[in-house]
C-alpha cells in the first residue's frame, strides 16, 4: 500500500481513495454478496469517497457467529501473545500515517494535526493496554472471609463479544480504541463505524490484520444505526457506544433488557474557567484549541468560558483577536489551524445555533458566519457574548466551533456556572497549578484538565476517562477501561475449619465463637 494510492499529500484535497484502496478496504465489510452500496462523501466538496455495502440484520449475526467462532481460540494465546500483536500494531500505525490521515481528512474535512492527534492516541492506547493488559488482567489474591483459613482469588474471564458503535467526528481512535482493551482482554469485536466515516475506520481495522490479528475476531458492518444497532445489541455479552445523549439512552434501554453491561461516552456541554491568576497569553492559546480543535467537533471541547472580573477586559478581547487571525483551508498541509465541518447537518446545526442566539440579542465577538470561499461547510470559529437562557445553545450542545464568553465575579462563581449544566465530561480550569487542581475536584465533569485544554486528562490513559451526569455512564482508559470487558470471578477456597457451625458444636456456642473472633478481627488492625 502507498500513498500514490490517493491524492498526493501536502498541498491537495484528499480524495476519492483510490479504487484499489476503496475496493480492498470494503472487502474488508461483513455483507452476503449483493447488498446495495452506499457512498461516503468528502465534507470539503462532495466528492464520492468510495463505496460500502449496506449491511442488514443477517449480515450483523454472520459478523457476530464468524467473531465468536474465532474468540475461544484468542482467549486460549498466551497474554503475551496478544500484546504482541498491540505493539506491532503501534509500531504500524506510526509508519503508515500518510495514508490514515488522508483518509481521515478526506472522509470528515478536519484539518491535519486534529488527525493526527487521533492517530497518536489510537498509538498510545495500543503501547498502553499493551503493556499495562497483564497487570490489569492477571488473577489477583483477595481477603478471604476467615484469614488463613479462606484463600481468595479474584479472576477476570473475557465477556466473549463486544459490540462497539462509534461517531464520526474521531472515527479512526473511536473505531480501534476501545476495541484494543477489549482483544487484549480475550474477546471478539464487532464495529459498526459511522456511515459518514467507514473508510477511516476500516483502514484501522486492516492494521489490526496485518498487525497478526486473527481475521475474523474483528468483524465490521457498515450501514444506519438505527436499522443495525438493535441486532449488533442482540448478539453481544457487552456495547461500547460513544455518540449522542439521545441515541446513548436508546443502546442503554436496550442493553438494560438484555440484561448486558455496556460504556456510553455522550455529548458535553463543557465549562472553561479562566481566573485573575492564570498565565493570560497560555490560557489564550489553550482555548484556541480547547473550542476549535476539529473545527468544535469534538465531545470534551470547550463551549462556555467563564472568566473572572479582574482579567475579563484583557483576556477576552486577547482570545477574540487570536481567533479572528486563526488560519482556515482544506487540504493536507499541516499549517490549516482548523478545518470543515463534517456534513451539511452539522454545518446547518452551528448555524442554526449562531442565529439564534444572535437574533436574541448575543454580541458577536469573532467570526459568526459561514465560509463557502473555502469549502460549502466551513463556519468560522465563532465568539459570542451575551449568552442568555433563552438562546439555544446556552444549554444545549453545539458540537462546532462556537463559544460563549461570560464574566464571573470569583472562582467560587465560576465553578458554579460550570456546574450549572446536566452535562458533565470535561473541564478546563486556568489558575495556578495549585489552586487549579484544589477548584477542579468541585467540578461534576469526568474529566477537568487544569491549565490545559483537553489532552492532559484525555492523554493520561492510565487514568479513568468518561462522563458524568447526562455524558455517559462508564469510562474508557485505565483499569476501568479493560476491566469493564470482563466477568469478574471470585474463587475461594475454605481449608480446615467451615464457616458454618462445626459438626457436633451447639449452634449457640458457634454463634458466641464467632462474636468474639469477629471482635478479635475488629482489633487486629493489619487484618482490617
Ligand atoms: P449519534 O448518536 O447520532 O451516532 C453515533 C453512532 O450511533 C453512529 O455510529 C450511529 O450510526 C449510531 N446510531 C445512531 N442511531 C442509533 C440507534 N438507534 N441504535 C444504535 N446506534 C445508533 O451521534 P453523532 O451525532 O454522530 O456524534 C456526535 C455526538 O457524539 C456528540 O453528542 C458528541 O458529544 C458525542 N461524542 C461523545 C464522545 C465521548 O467520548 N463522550 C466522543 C465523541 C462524540
Amino acid at each position: 500500500m502507498s500513498t500514490a494510492e490517493l491524492a498526493p499529500t501536502g498541498t491537495t484535497t484528499p480524495g476519492p481513495l483510490d479504487p484499489a484502496l476503496a475496493g480492498r478496504l470494503a472487502a474488508l465489510v461483513t455483507a452476503a454478496p449483493g447488498r446495495p452500496r452506499q457512498a461516503s462523501h468528502a465534507p470539503v466538496d462532495g466528492a464520492v469517497i468510495g463505496e460500502v455495502p449496506t449491511c442488514t440484520a443477517e449480515d450483523v449475526a454472520e459478523a457476530q457467529r464468524r467473531a465468536r467462532a474465532a474468540q475461544a481460540e484468542w482467549a486460549a494465546r498466551p497474554l503475551a501473545e496478544r500484546c504482541a500483536v498491540m505493539l506491532r500494531y503501534h509500531d504500524l500505525v506510526l509508519e503508515r500515517q500518510e495514508q490514515i490521515l488522508d483518509v481521515t481528512q478526506a472522509e470528515t474535512g478536519k484539518n491535519r494535526v486534529s488527525a493526527f492527534e487521533e492517530l497518536a492516541d489510537v498509538a498510545m492506547t495500543a503501547r498502553y493496554y499493551a503493556n499495562t493488559a497483564a497487570k490489569h488482567l492477571r488473577p489477583t489474591r483477595r481477603q478471604g472471609a476467615l484469614p488463613v483459613l479462606t484463600r481468595t482469588v479474584e479472576h477476570h474471564h473475557p465477556k466473549g463479544l463486544v459490540g462497539v458503535i462509534s461517531p464520526w467526528n474521531y472515527p479512526l481512535t473511536l473505531a480501534v480504541s476501545d476495541a484494543i482493551p477489549a482483544l487484549l482482554a480475550g474477546n471478539g469485536v464487532v464495529l459498526k463505524p459511522d456511515a459518514q466515516t467507514p473508510f477511516t475506520a476500516l483502514i484501522a481495522v486492516e492494521l489490526l490484520f496485518e498487525a497478526g490479528l486473527p481475521r475474523d475476531l474483528f468483524q465490521v458492518v457498515t450501514g444506519a444505526g438505527k436499522v443495525l444497532g438493535a441486532p449488533l445489541i442482540e448478539g453481544v455479552e457487552y456495547l461500547m457506544f460513544t455518540g449522542s445523549t439521545a441515541t446513548g439512552r436508546i443502546v442503554a434501554e436496550q442493553c438494560a433488557r438484555r440484561l448486558i453491561g455496556f460504556s456510553a461516552e455522550l455529548g458535553g456541554k463543557n465549562p472553561m474557567v479562566v481566573l485573575a491568576d492564570a498565565d493570560l497569553d497560555k490560557a489564550v492559546e489553550g482555548a484556541i484549541r480547547a473550542c476549535f480543535s476539529n473545527s468544535g467537533q469534538l465531545c470534551i471541547s470547550i463551549e462556555r468560558m467563564y472568566v473572572e472580573d479582574a482579567v475579563y477586559d484583557r483576556f477576552v478581547p486577547a482570545f477574540a483577536e487570536r481567533v479572528q487571525a486563526m488560519r482556515l483551508a482544506a487540504g493536507t498541509t499541516w499549517d490549516a489551524e482548523m478545518g470543515s465541518l463534517v456534513s451539511q447537518d452539522q454545518f446547518d446545526a452551528v448555524r442554526a445555533h449562531v442565529d439564534d442566539a444572535v437574533a436574541k440579542g448575543a454580541r458577536v465577538l469573532a467570526g459568526g458566519k459561514p465560509r463557502p470561499d473555502l469549502g460549502p461547510l466551513f463556519y468560522e470559529p465563532t465568539v459570542l457574548e451575551g449568552v442568555t437562557e433563552e438562546m439555544d445553545l446556552c444549554r444545549d450542545e453545539t458540537f462546532g466551533p462556537v463559544v460563549a464568553v461570560t464574566r464571573v465575579r470569583d472562582a467560587d462563581e465560576a465553578v458554579e456556572r460550570a456546574n450549572d449544566t446536566e452535562y458533565g465530561l470535561n473541564a478546563s480550569i486556568w489558575s495556578s497549578p495549585r489552586r487549579g487542581a484544589e477548584l477542579a475536584t468541585r467540578i461534576r465533569s469526568g474529566t477537568v484538565n487544569v491549565n490545559e485544554a483537553y489532552a492532559a486528562a484525555w492523554a493520561s490513559h492510565d487514568a479513568p476517562m468518561g462522563g458524568m451526569k447526562d455524558s455517559g455512564v462508564g469510562r474508557r482508559h485505565g483499569a476501568e477501561g479493560i476491566l469493564k470487558y470482563t466477568e469478574s470471578q471470585t474463587v475461594a477456597v475454605q481449608r480446615g475449619l467451615p464457616i458454618g457451625p462445626m459438626p457436633g458444636l451447639p449452634l449457640e456456642k458457634y454463634a458466641s465463637v464467632m462474636t468474639a473472633g469477629l471482635k478479635l478481627l475488629k482489633r487486629t488492625p493489619f487484618l482490617k
